[in-house]
């Protein structure tokens, strides 16, 4: 058995808080962390790599996964489907590892409903203000007015979810929210039910303390 068991920490935001970059920063700050690579009917922007970024599969795939049963959640995001595939992340929580989602509210309910859902942990980004998640959106420089402007649509849809999400971080200051992101993994990490191995640990002071004179 691993010493305990992996989390399932799951960002999500609307489009442009800084997920994907706090994500990136978690990933830099601990490499055992095992990064959810999502499968999507999407086509890959400029730059994307195919395996790393996503699993661009067309639809019929998409939908072949879901019916196999190879998806812990999946969605419609945007106009397409998104989805986790759940073997990579049975075998990483397996092996005590913790996986990182960049997944939509759609799908960490669904992944809070699931059989993994008590090793959850959930985390909602809210940007400092409406205006300045556009200004982020245009200088990533990602996309053009009409999809920004749809992403911008969007995006109280997805905030309306944020009070399902056991914590919710303002990402104003890119370095404050990275060391908050940290400090709560680190002390999830650090939760009764995650240590497995502590009642043995606890039998064994409870032997010693039996063997005292
Ligand atoms: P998401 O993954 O949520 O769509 P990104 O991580 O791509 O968002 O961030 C959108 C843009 O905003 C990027 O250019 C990123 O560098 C920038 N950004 C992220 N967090 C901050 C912050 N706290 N302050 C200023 N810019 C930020
Ligand atoms: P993008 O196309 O910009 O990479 O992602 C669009 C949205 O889809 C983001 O909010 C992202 O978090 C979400 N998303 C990415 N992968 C998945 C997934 O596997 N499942 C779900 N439910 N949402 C996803």
């Amino acid at each position: 058995m691993a010493d305990r068991r992996g989390l399932l920490i799951i960002l999500s935001s609307p489009s442009g808080a800084g997920k994907s970059t706090l994500a990136k920063r978690l990933m830099e700050w601990d490499p055992t962390l095992s990064f959810s690579v999502s499968a999507t009917t999407r086509k890959p922007r400029p730059g994307e790599v195919d395996g790393k970024d996503y699993h661009f599969i067309d639809e019929a795939r998409f939908r072949t996964w879901v019916s196999d049963g190879q998806m812990l959640e999946h969605a419609h995001v945007f106009g397409h489907s998104y989805g986790s595939p759940q073997p990579p992340v049975q075998a990483a929580i397996e092996a005590g590892r913790d996986v990182l989602f960049d997944i939509d509210w759609q799908g960490a309910q669904q992944i809070r409903n699931s059989a993994l859902g008590a090793y959850a942990l959930s985390i909602f980004i809210l940007p400092p203000s409406i205006r300045e998640l556009h200004r982020r959106l245009v200088t990533r420089g990602q996309d053009s007015e009409e999809v920004i402007a749809k992403r911008m649509r969007k995006s109280w849809d997805e905030i309306s979810h944020w009070d399902g999400y056991d914590y919710v971080l303002i990402n104003e200051d890119l370095d404050e929210t990275e060391a908050k992101l940290k400090t709560i993994v680190a002390a999830e990490r650090l939760k009764f039910a995650q240590q497995p191995r502590l009642s043995d640990h606890v039998r064994t002071l409870q032997a010693q303390f039996e063997e005292l004179p």
